[in-house]
């Protein structure tokens, strides 16, 4: 008898139902009157003495599995019960794809995130802009290069409606409304009338920042860059800076750093010079304060702005600029860690 009780506890142990009708069959196949057990605790009757308290143990251990197994398949049932019927909850789950950010979205959170942690905030513009805010504002000269057919977008033949060639044009908007101190920064799309080829396109992407206050020196400018690059590339990044000229800005300066790639001994990315140039910046100009209502004799301001694509090349060595925008999935699968 001990045997059958054993072989029946492995039997319930291993029991399974697909819905309410299954389990109320296993139900009745072992707990009713006329059930399994139920014929097992007759029989316990002519069971000899001597053995009544071992096979006891086992009847008891088989009806207490028996009605907690029983009770798991009807809970494990009513959980699903509103599911429709022909779903099959047995098949595994489609696989859920989430994409990747793109390359340049990375990079420019990351820049974005940088100069946050100094202070400054998000400020966005229009892309579609006009003479004042994209040249005038900031100091160009009426025959300056930039505002050529060739290197602008203009719309409809309206030499006042254009597409930005820098996002300086939002320092101007918040410098007009904003009184300072100002600490921005403008991540955006420009475009310029360039010839698409591995390392120009006709739009890309910046990152400018703006700091005005009162009593703001170069140092100012140089402390932010330093931290901007060890915080960007690594805590042993170098930097350097080289006189430079931009209509906005007076000094004007570019900053190189040691080559990332080769730490700066020289390789082929940095054409054996150890480093490479990253981005521009300068103290803004008196005069395009004064454009923007800010009085040039009580504040001061540093402008620094730079390409995110170049920025991007030189942590994942993108070589061909066009990869950017043409949004081949196996080229973005490969930012999926960066994330
Ligand atoms: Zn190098």
């Amino acid at each position: 008898m001990i045997n059958k009780i054993k072989d029946l506890l492995q039997e319930v142990e291993n029991m399974k139902a697909a819905n309410a009708e299954e389990i109320e069959a296993l139900r009745i196949k072992y707990l009713s009157k006329k059930g399994e057990i139920s014929l097992l605790m007759n029989d316990f009757r002519n069971v000899a003495a001597d053995q009544k308290r071992e096979v006891g143990k086992f009847l008891n251990e088989l009806k207490e599995t028996t009605q907690n197994k029983i009770n798991e398949l009807k809970e494990r049932f009513e959980n699903v019960q509103t599911v429709d019927d022909d779903i099959d909850l047995t098949r595994t789950a489609y696989p859920i794809e989430l994409g990747t950010r793109h390359p340049l979205s990375i990079v420019k959170k990351e820049i974005c995130d940088i100069f946050g942690r100094l202070g400054f905030s998000i400020a966005e513009g229009p892309e579609i802009e006009d003479d004042w805010h994209v040249f005038s504002s900031l100091n160009f000269a009426e025959d300056h290069p930039a505002r050529d057919m060739q290197d602008t977008f203009f719309i409809q033949h309206n030499p006042d409606v254009l597409l930005r060639t820098h996002t300086s044009s939002v320092q101007t908007r918040v410098m007009e409304k904003q009184e300072p101190p100002i600490r921005i920064i403008c991540p955006g799309r420009v475009y310029r009338n360039e010839a698409i080829s591995y390392r120009a396109h006709c739009f890309f992407h910046q990152v400018e920042a703006l700091y005005v206050d009162k009593d703001v020196s170069f140092a100012d400018l140089k402390q932010a860059l330093l931290f901007f690059a060890k915080e960007m590339f690594s805590p042993d990044t170098k930097i350097r800076l080289r006189p430079s000229y931009f209509p906005f800005t007076e000094p004007s300066a570019e900053m190189d750093i040691s080559c990332n790639i080769c730490g700066g001994k020289g390789c082929p990315f940095c054409k054996g010079t150890g480093w490479v140039e990253i981005l521009g910046c300068g103290m803004v100009d008196p005069n395009v304060l004064e454009n923007c209502g800010i009085d040039s004799k009580v504040y001061s301001g540093y402008a620094l702005g730079m390409g995110i694509e170049r920025i991007t090349n030189l942590k994942y060595q993108v070589k061909d600029l066009r990869m950017f925008s043409e949004n081949d999935v196996r080229f973005l699968r490969e930012f999926e860690s960066a994330n």
